[in-house]
């Protein structure tokens, strides 16, 4: 049979990661036909194999540095396309800066040939290890362009830029996120991100390993509440940079207990280890501007959260 033409039809770059899969899921249910795309180095079909069977989903393993076709109409692209946790840059830093410059060209030039609206995924990590706290959008930011996570923070700030330049100068219709941390079901155990890493040690008795003094904070957002605040900025009429996070701070040492605490049966031990190069000293989202214009706030809290993902790690590593 006959696809639905009528139906709104979205592309998605990273479909096959933690946040394109969840999006993938959101546009399914949606009526959305939804086009996954994804050259899986970090992404998993795992997170999206549920789908292979439903009609208005197709995958196509491609990696969006390289030149992008898509047939037919597109009404929305979704860049959730990168390498996106400290270890996987450091260990594919050229990937890393293709995806976000060149790949990003190449999903711009296929939005402007189908008359899209494109939606970048960008990052908190173009706010560096900022000077200023919270972090509003109006905020610069403190990069190292030539440190280890430069090659993550650099193309953001470039992907940033050269969406702004699309917009102004062809007029296309661009929406821009900074995603702070993001966590929940589907982060890979091994991408060595604190809550995978904490939560995996945790469940197996290893010990929990703390990078520093663990005096570095962070503000993490369950996942549901980050793809609501995505779809909000899609949807809606803003086309400059948007913050979505939970502004629910926390030390990374207070984040290791807790995570102990809601683990009970773990016998791990917490041990401190070499902080990595321009880890950032302090993260929290200003989500004032996705407030007042979305009226958005997160829903989820942190302890919550984590007692949802828990299940998700038992299973992936049978513990
Ligand atoms: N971290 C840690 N132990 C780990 C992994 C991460 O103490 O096993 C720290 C890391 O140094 C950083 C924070 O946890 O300060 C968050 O790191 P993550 O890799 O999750 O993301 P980031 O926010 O740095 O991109």
């Amino acid at each position: 049979m006959k696809k639905n033409t009528k139906r709104k039809k979205v592309l998605i770059a990273g479909a096959a990661g933690f946040i394109g899969s969840h999006l993938c899921d959101r546009f399914m249910n949606e009526g959305y036909q939804v086009v996954a795309m994804d050259n899986l180095i970090t992404g998993s079909l795992q997170n999206i194999s549920h789908l292979f069977k439903e009609e208005n989903f197709s995958f196509h393993h491609h990696d969006v540095s390289k030149f992008v076709h898509v047939p037919g109409k597109l009404d929305y692209i979704l860049h959730f396309a990168s390498p996106a946790s400290p270890i996987d840059y450091l260990k594919m830093p050229i990937q890393t800066l293709k995806v976000g410059s060149l790949g990003t060209h190449n999903l711009l030039g296929l939005a402007k040939e189908k008359n899209a609206r494109i939606l970048i995924a960008s990052t908190s990590e173009v706010y560096g290890d900022p000077l200023e706290h919270p972090q509003n959008e109006n905020y610069w930011g403190n990069v190292n362009p030539i440190g280890p996570r430069g090659v993550y923070d650099e193309a953001k700030r470039f992907q940033e830029a050269m969406t702004m330049a699309y917009q102004r100068y062809h007029g296309l219709e661009t929406r821009i996120v900074r995603i702070f941390n993001t966590y929940g079901p589907r982060m890979r155990v091994n991408d060595g991100r604190a809550l995978p890493a904490f939560i995996s040690q945790a469940l197996t008795g290893r010990d929990i390993t703390v990078f520093g003094d663990g005096s570095q904070t962070r503000s993490f957002c369950y996942i549901s509440d980050m793809v609501e605040g995505i779809l909000k900025i899609l949807f809606g009429d803003y086309a400059l940079p948007v913050n979505v996070g939970n502004p629910n701070e926390i030390t990374i040492l207070e984040f290791a207990k807790e995570i102990l605490r809601l683990i009970p049966e773990s016998n791990s031990k917490i041990i401190y280890k070499d902080l990595p190069v321009d880890d950032p000293q302090q993260r929290r989202p200003d989500i004032q501007l996705i407030s007042k214009l979305y009226n958005w706030k997160p829903e989820v809290a942190r302890t919550r959260g984590i007692e949802l993902t828990i299940p998700y790690f038992k299973n992936k590593l049978n513990a």
